[in-house]
């Protein structure tokens, strides 16, 4: 039987990227903001519902330059349950993680948990979307109101979500995106960052190239983030299938959750009321105790028979030992996210799985 993995990239009809391909042969233009890049930020702006949206080479770098955008410094409050990049970029910008334990009832940042970790160098807050849930963005925002932080979202998951109808890149004082091959959406490597006003996207459009202004202006110590040709072609293609590949998720999401539902010890989150949701992932949460097997042997127990599943996020970020000697990363401070991670099984979501495939999974899962 074959093999299914925890995703699939979906991929555009070939001749069509053969068709971009003849134009690059043709125009030689290859990257530096060309007429695909131009293009397709200004038409992954609107189908997201936004106005200031700065392409990049890739998330982790869309990450390091929102940072350096917005001048932060210092301390940044994080969560510890994302993918490494998160914390990597505060560390790349020579700013310490604070990292502060996840809600109890969702995977992400717990806002009731922020205040007590801010010291006088806390300059930012950096929570994550996980599997593309919305934080609580309004309480998040209330709290950098009044410590005057700012905050960046990591929306590496969140793709075209919207909640109450305002799409989720509009929170916060910058979001950035990631387009690698794993994600819903992707150009293969990519990412982008949506900023506030005009001003900062040029900002960023500085950075990304090196910092400069013009041919002979620099304005800064800058970095190669840019977008290429290639990328940003693909990305046009990819914009035009995104629903119709959200739609086959959607169904398979459902799908879960209906024969999921009765299992004892198996648990997972349902879009709330309000929230367009992208069927991004399912991850179930497996408690040992009542399901009469661990994660870690329902993990190994799919991979035998050709199902990889992920144990996203585990370890956390603050158990890799770059980061495990600091001191807001004693366990006893990240009940919820250790337990968590300790549960956690993203099992196979992606608009190519065949129902037969996913029944498959769901058998293994039933009858343990
Ligand atoms: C994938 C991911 C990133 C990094 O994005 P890249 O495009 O791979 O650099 C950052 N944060 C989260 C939460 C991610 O899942």
């Amino acid at each position: 039987m074959n093999q299914i993995n925890v995703t699939k990239p979906s991929l555009p009809d070939i001749k069509e990227v053969k068709k971009i391909l003849d134009e690059l042969w043709q125009s030689r233009w290859l990257t530096n903001n060309g007429k695909f890049h131009q293009e397709f930020e200004k038409k992954l702006a609107d189908f997201l519902g936004t106005e200031h949206l700065a392409l990049c080479a890739n998330g982790t770098l869309a990450l390091v330059i929102a940072l350096q955008a917005l001048r932060i410094t210092g301390e940044v409050i994080t969560t510890p349950y994302s993918f490494v990049a998160t914390t990597h970029s505060l560390h790349w910008n020579g700013i310490k993680p604070v990292f502060v334990d996840t809600e109890k009832n969702s995977f992400n940042l717990d806002p009731n948990k922020i205040e007590a970790s801010i010291t006088p160098r806390t300059t930012a807050v950096l929570p994550v979307h996980v599997y593309g849930y919305p934080c609580n963005v309004d309480e998040i925002q209330r709290i950098a109101d009044i410590y005057g932080l700012k905050i960046i979202y990591d929306a590496a998951h969140a793709f075209n979500v919207r909640l109450n109808g305002i799409p989720i890149v509009n929170f916060g004082d910058m979001t950035i995106l990631s387009f690698h091959s794993t994600k819903i959406f992707h150009t293969f490597e990519g990412g982008a960052i949506i900023c506030k006003d005009e001003k900062t996207k040029q900002r960023i459009d500085f950075l990304k190239n090196f910092g400069f202004a013009d041919e002979v202006t620099v304005v800064g110590p800058g970095i190669n983030a840019k977008m290429n040709e290639f990328q940003a072609g693909l990305g046009l293609l990819q914009l035009k299938e995104f629903d119709q590949n959200k739609e086959k998720r959607r169904q398979l999401f459902f799908r879960y959750c209906d024969m999921l539902k009765n299992i004892k010890g198996i648990n997972f989150f349902q879009p709330l009321e309000g929230l367009d949701y992208n069927y991004a992932y399912f991850p179930i949460l497996v408690n040992e105790d009542k399901y009469g097997m661990s994660r870690d042997d329902l993990y190994q127990k799919l991979k035998d028979i050709g199902i990889y599943a992920r144990r996203y996020f585990y370890p956390l970020i603050s158990n890799f030992p770059t980061y495990r000697g600091l001191e807001s990363t004693q366990s006893s401070n990240l009940i919820n996210a250790t337990q968590k991670s300790e549960q956690v099984l993203c099992i196979p979501l992606y608009s190519e799985l065949a129902f037969d495939e996913q029944d498959r999974v769901i058998k293994v899962i039933t009858n343990k």
